[in-house]
């Protein structure tokens, strides 16, 4: 068991913050006369039930998480999207204009976006080319050149590349580095592994990331889960704004994790669609190379990524083009659609000429 003291990881500043106390919090019941919010008892101007505040700590999701993870429900944060859990996550831990995290790009470009807002410090170390796996040498060299990094992202299934990252080289970085590495499954129900979260008990620095916005399609709910130690998540909810994840959200949430059979069921369409893709660009002169993957979404090379990507635009078909990320020249990443979108991209794709 790795033992981190993560009272000596978080900003000094939060060691002794109070955590805001909302009303809610201050009397828990669920009957009696609320007169302790300043809501208005009548009702709501948009029809509707709309007029009490939600539950702040979202325990009745949390309740329903800690049973499908077996984990408590005290080693679980909820944010408005995984976006707002790794903002939360950063500025929890990390002194702007003096702390750092460090990167592994290609990469899901969310962890960069909310550091550089806090004007906190960015290593970055690139994928290996071609196999997309962690340059283990190059991280550990940072890992002793810099006493200020806090955070190491990584992303498995990795966003764009599609692959998942070798779990030897995450379990390393876990024993080895002292501040905390934060793993994104946003992917993870498309590649069939299972979940670092059964790994919390082995490892105080690991955080793991998980979303409602793309198996479970509720990417509008914006609502993310993040799993970590206690400590971790009690320094989270103590510089999080109290009301973040909305009440139709938390409802969302309670009625889908009472039909997980229903994302299983839309896992394998998009796996079958997945490897359709797969085999059809696999065929098609233009296409260079067809990376594998474990997500939603292929990358894929051709020549000229560019004047491919104006092409299916004018079609009304629009992929990612990543042809400016490093290592990623000439690369679009194309999510898988329903069978009949994946067959308008193919045929579509088969017409160009150039
Ligand atoms: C889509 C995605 C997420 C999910 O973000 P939400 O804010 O929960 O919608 C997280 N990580 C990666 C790598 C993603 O691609």
């Amino acid at each position: 068991m790795k033992k981190i003291n993560i009272d000596e990881l978080v900003r000094p500043h939060i060691l002794h913050m109070k955590p805001y106390s909302s009303a809610r919090l201050e009397y828990e019941g669920n009957d009696g006369v609320f007169l302790d919010a300043n809501e208005n008892p009548y009702g709501s101007v948009s029809g509707g039930q709309h007029n009490r505040y939600p539950d702040p700590l979202q325990m009745q999701i949390k309740e329903k998480l800690a049973k499908v993870e077996q984990v408590r429900e005290e080693q679980i944060f909820l944010g408005n999207g995984s976006d707002e859990c790794i903002d939360v996550l950063v500025r929890a831990f990390c002194e702007p204009q003096k702390d750092a995290i460090l990167v592994c790009p290609p990469v899901f470009s969310m962890y960069e976006h909310v550091a550089e807002a806090q004007n906190i410090d960015i290593a970055r170390v690139l994928l290996q080319p071609e196999t997309f796996q962690l340059d283990m040498p190059a991280i550990r060299s940072k890992i002793a050149e810099m006493p200020n990094l806090k955070i190491i992202f990584i992303c498995s299934p990795n966003n764009p590349t599609g692959n998942l990252i070798h779990a030897d080289d995450i379990e390393v970085l876990l024993q080895e580095f002292s501040g905390l590495v934060f793993v994104d499954e946003a992917y993870l129900d498309f590649s069939g592994q299972t979940t670092w979260v059964h790994r919390l008990q082995e490892f105080d620095n690991l955080v793991v990331i998980q979303t409602f916005s793309k198996s479970y399609g509720m990417a509008d709910a914006r609502l993310g889960i993040l799993y970590a130690q206690e400590r971790v998540v009690h320094f989270m909810n103590t510089i999080k704004l109290p009301y973040n994840v909305n009440q139709y959200s938390q409802e969302l949430a309670l009625k889908a994790l009472d039909k997980i059979s229903v994302k299983d069921q839309y896992v394998s369409e998009l796996t079958a669609g997945r490897d359709y893709l797969m085999n059809e660009l696999a065929f098609i002169p233009l296409v260079q190379k067809v990376y594998p993957s474990d997500a939603n979404y292929i990358l894929f090379r051709v020549q000229d990524a560019n004047a491919l990507y104006a092409y299916l635009i004018q079609h009304k078909i629009i992929v990612r083009n990543r042809d400016s990320a490093p290592l990623l020249k000439g690369c679009l990443r194309v999510s898988v659609g329903t069978e009949a979108e994946n067959q308008r991209f193919i045929s579509v794709l088969k017409q160009y000429s150039n």
